[in-house]
């Protein structure tokens, strides 16, 4: 079975040719946007368990981009909605951003055979939170409220409150003791205002920044795009919460900056008198969706240097 190859290494960095005495417009890919290592490295688990054994289920999607869910099925890789639906002769993948314990429980009572993709970086949040139980901390998760990484989170320990915005933490009562970690993908502003609210109400508080690092990247990274290009394209599902951040944090810095779900929906009079033009991506836009969008600025650009 052919296998596609989630890899992005062509166009890192700045590139800004010449055709004759003009010059094309430069594009400056934010690093490391797009699939952070943890799906990539779920999804080549995916492949070689459907390459394996023919078929290989996960309990919801990969990433929410229908693209990439529709091309995985292609390969065998299917989704079931809940763990009655497993077909047991076939393996099952937990995913990158982790599993609520109970299910994880569930599968091997039923002796269902399970691999395991969760991102290291996700297992680290578990292991932070059952160290802040153990010292009898009251525990706080920064995160998104019914999020499939904070559930399972969440799931580690007895007890943890989600809090996913600093309205959120004003309303907590005072306290002795607390501990704080944060969903890995959590916008750094949002994690360090609720803290500094925790900070006044709580007397010893141990705060644990479990933001991962492709996130902060992203985070640094698409700032940086946006202060120094003349246009911003973040391309990504308009049903990515993520895509849509990394577009407001640019328009917020640029106000032209653009989201869009494939290449198809650029629209050419935004280059007029572009000089360089910053591109990032959601978390769930693969490889292929990109080099698609850059080939099609090329297309424009060209099209309209020849005019
Ligand atoms: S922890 Fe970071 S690297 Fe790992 S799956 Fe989540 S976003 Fe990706």
């Amino acid at each position: 079975m052919q296998e596609t190859v989630y890899h992005l290494k062509t166009y890192q960095g700045h590139y800004g040719d010449k055709i004759g005495a003009k010059s094309l417009i430069k594009i400056d890919l934010a690093r490391g946007c797009g699939f952070c290592f943890g799906v990539r490295e779920a999804i080549k688990k995916a492949q070689k368990a459907a390459n394996d054994y023919g078929d290989v289920q996960m309990l919801g999607d990969i990433v929410h981009n229908e693209h990439v869910v529709q091309d995985l099925a292609k390969k065998g890789i299917h989704v079931v909605e809940n763990l009655d639906a497993v077909d047991s002769s076939r393996p099952l993948l937990l995913r990158a951003h982790g599993t609520e314990k109970a299910i994880v429980a569930a599968a091997a009572e039923r002796n269902l055979f399970t691999i395991d993709a969760t991102c290291p970086l996700v297992l680290d949040i578990h292991k932070e939170i059952k160290e802040l139980e153990a010292e009898r901390r009251t525990i706080f998760i920064i995160g998104d409220h019914d999020h499939d990484e904070v559930r399972g989170i969440q799931s580690q320990v007895d007890k943890a409150t989600v809090l996913s915005s600093p309205k959120e933490a004003e309303a907590i009562p005072r306290l002795k003791k607390a501990g704080v970690v944060s969903q890995s993908t959590q916008a750094m502003e949002n994690f360090t205002a609720i803290v500094a609210i925790l900070a006044e109400k709580i007397h010893d508080l141990r705060v644990v920044n479990t933001i991962c690092h492709p996130t902060r990247q992203n985070q640094t990274e698409i700032k940086r795009i946006a202060a120094e290009n003349e246009l911003v394209i973040v391309i990504g599902s308009q049903t990515s919460a993520n895509s849509k951040r990394l577009r407001e944090v640019a328009a917020a810095i640029n106000p032209r900056s653009y989201q869009v779900e494939n290449a198809a929906e650029l629209q050419p009079q935004w280059f007029e008198n572009v000089q360089s033009v910053g591109i990032s991506a959601g978390a769930s836009t693969p490889d292929s969706q990109i080099q698609e969008l850059i080939a099609r600025i090329r297309q424009i650009d060209e099209a309209r240097l020849s005019t």
